[in-house]
């Protein structure tokens, strides 16, 4: 091939000429750039959720993997979070105020049952971002919660559920108050 350009002489270098160019253009082009988002930091208090801590944060971990709009952060220390997670004896629970804040209980009672701690902490940080429970729904589905039952451990949100809560968080969205969030959401 090498001996081929050679011989095609100018022919074969303005072709190459004008392969250099246009490749030239298209990476002068402008390059196509997703408009910068806007990430609206939540914070939350894990302080209080004992032996689930790690867990709740694992879940926090999840959610900021999976979608972009919304970040959930730890509160500093004194500052008052967005979010309040528990511990206690009762079953899994959101309590969502507005969106993107409210308490979480990371109930004993599910846990013992043997379901999955870091599912159940994503699965109510989901509530507080706004995602209801999808009842019953297959293990693929993070807000199908309990009805997947206790062999699922998937802690991930699905495409649904990501895009549901970019979608919360996102653009004139923001700030808006789910008139009938503010209830208890238990499981
Ligand atoms: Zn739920």
């Amino acid at each position: 091939m090498h001996v081929r350009t050679l011989t095609t002489g100018g022919l074969a270098a303005a072709c190459l000429m004008s392969m250099a160019l246009a490749g030239g253009q298209a990476a002068a082009a402008p390059h196509t750039v997703n408009a910068p988002a806007t990430t609206r930091v939540v914070t939350y208090d894990a302080g209080g959720s004992a032996e689930f801590r790690s867990a709740v944060d694992r879940g926090a971990a999840i959610w900021n993997e999976s979608v972009d709009a919304v970040e959930l952060r730890p509160a500093a220390a004194g500052q008052r979070a967005n979010i309040r997670v528990l511990a206690d004896n009762g079953w899994p629970r959101a309590l969502p105020t507005t969106l993107g804040s409210g308490t979480v209980y990371i109930g004993r009672q599910a846990v013992d049952e043997g379901y999955d701690t870091v599912r159940i902490s994503a699965h109510e940080l989901g509530h507080i971002l706004g995602l209801p429970d999808r009842k019953p729904g297959p293990c693929s589905s993070l807000m199908s919660g309990s009805s997947a039952g206790t062999a699922c451990t998937n802690p991930y949100p699905n495409a649904a559920e990501k895009a549901e809560v970019e979608g919360n968080f996102g653009g004139a969205l923001v700030g808006r108050v789910p008139s009938a969030r503010a209830e208890v959401i238990v499981d």
